[in-house]
């Protein structure tokens, strides 16, 4: 029997692991965690009996502590009860379903503690690339990611990222993008684009922040930084190309110019359950892939128009933190236009304004990223008045 913790239970990536969890075999739910919804952290904890359920906020752990007072879970409270939960040393594997810079901090007390880490927080790569890279080579912690495109990446490559040659076999990875609710448009179509508009994806059912992070594409400059710090390559090495069908989850091309793709319907139960039974594979009853059923296409993103994806590669190629203004930014800038107080084009004009006032650090340290994401955050909330 394999202990899972969940952190972001209550989420897309949470929900969906809870539910690949149930349908299998061979795993238990050792501790989940979760922000607000306490009415759903309850059903969980009923339905999959965790030792812990871990919430920030002191005021909702008291909530959700009478409700469940008649169960033999432990509801733990406080920002260091997710870093606990990450690390208890019954956990095998936890997965990373929190959403944003909040996933940092307890993604790396799982990598300290050598863990297998099933990664679906990408800003935690995003910002901390390096540090979580090398502190999983020091402990052994196993990064599988849960990401499709990454996943994708990570099953074409198999065993090539170990192998000596390996910088020299791979030319680059390929990414495919959806393209999002908004591929076509041009920027006179979207500055009146509000969040119901955003929210609308053609193929994927996430949570708000990332769906509004596939319509600008920062999405997609997001997983470029992230498949730089996992695959330990260049990111001269990772183009983007846009694939409406979400079938081809991503590709890598080798040096003698073969292409591998991973493929399957858009669902990420397959990723998630492929980061829990890595190396092996289960089956899967209901989502087999039928190739005739739609044809396959790819084009250039159109980066003039979605600038978010050209200061993904910017931010990349200036390092430091440089890509956690990029992130605190657009987090900030994100959840000002859900609540319709900037428009959608704001959101790039928002991190390159930040990114444009930033000093970077070269080598940061945690503390160095933390401060630095208040920064950008701050920076976005006073300089609201600077957009026209
Ligand atoms: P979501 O908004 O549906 O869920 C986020 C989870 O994080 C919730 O459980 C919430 O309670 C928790 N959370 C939010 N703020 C928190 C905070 N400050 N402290 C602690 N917990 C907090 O998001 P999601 O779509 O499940 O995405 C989660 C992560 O996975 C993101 O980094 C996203 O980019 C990545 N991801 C998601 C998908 C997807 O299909 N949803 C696909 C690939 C990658
Ligand atoms: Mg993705």
């Amino acid at each position: 029997m394999k202990n899972v913790v969940i952190l972001g239970s209550t989420g897309s990536i949470g929900t969906q692991s809870l539910e690949v969890i149930s349908e299998k075999q061979g795993f238990s739910v050792l501790a989940i965690s979760g922000n607000s919804n306490i009415e759903l952290l309850e059903k969980q904890a009923r339905k999959f009996r965790p030792r812990f359920v871990a919430v920030p906020s002191d005021a909702k752990a008291s909530e959700l502590e009478i409700k469940i007072k008649d169960t033999d879970t432990k509801v733990l409270s406080g920002k260091e009860s997710l870093e606990y939960i990450a690390s208890l040393p019954e956990a095998d594997i936890v997965i990373t379903g929190i959403v944003g810079i909040a996933g940092l901090l307890p993604t790396l007390a799982a990598v300290k503690a050598g863990k297998r880490i099933g990664l679906a927080n990408k800003e935690t790569l995003v910002t901390a690339g390096d540090i979580v890279m090398n502190t999983a080579r020091k402990t052994g912690a196993e990064i599988i990611p849960v990401d499709s495109e990454h996943s994708a990446i990570f099953q074409c490559m198999a065993a090539r990222v170990n192998n000596e040659n390996y910088e020299t076999e791979l030319k680059r990875i390929l990414l495919t993008a959806s393209g999002g609710p908004f591929f076509g448009k041009k920027k006179n179509e979207l500055k009146d684009m509000k969040a119901s508009d955003a929210l609308r994806h053609p193929n994927w059912s996430m949570g708000a922040k990332i769906t509004v992070d596939s319509a600008t594409l920062m999405n997609k400059g997001l997983e470029v930084l992230e498949a730089k710090s996992l695959f330990s390559v260049p990111l001269s090495k990772v183009d983007v190309l846009v694939h409406r069908q979400s079938i081809v989850h991503s590709m890598v091309e080798f040096c003698d110019n073969a292409v591998i793709a991973q493929l399957g319907v858009p669902d990420m139960k397959l990723p998630i359950q492929y980061a829990l039974t890595y190396p092996e594979r289960l089956s899967m009853s209901d989502n087999a892939l039928d190739l005739t059923k739609t044809p396959l296409t790819f084009e250039y993103a159109d980066t003039d128009t979605f600038k978010c994806l050209s200061l993904a590669y910017r931010a990349g190629e200036t390092g430091g933190t440089l890509p956690t203004v990029l992130n605190g930014a657009n987090e900030a800038a994100v959840a000002l236009f859900l609540e319709d107080k900037i428009g959608f084009l704001d959101i790039g004009n928002m991190v390159e304004m930040a990114m444009d006032a930033h000093k970077v650090i070269a080598n940061p340290e945690i503390c160095d990223i933390l401060s630095t994401d208040l920064w950008a955050r701050e920076y976005v909330t006073t300089n609201l008045h600077r957009l026209n």
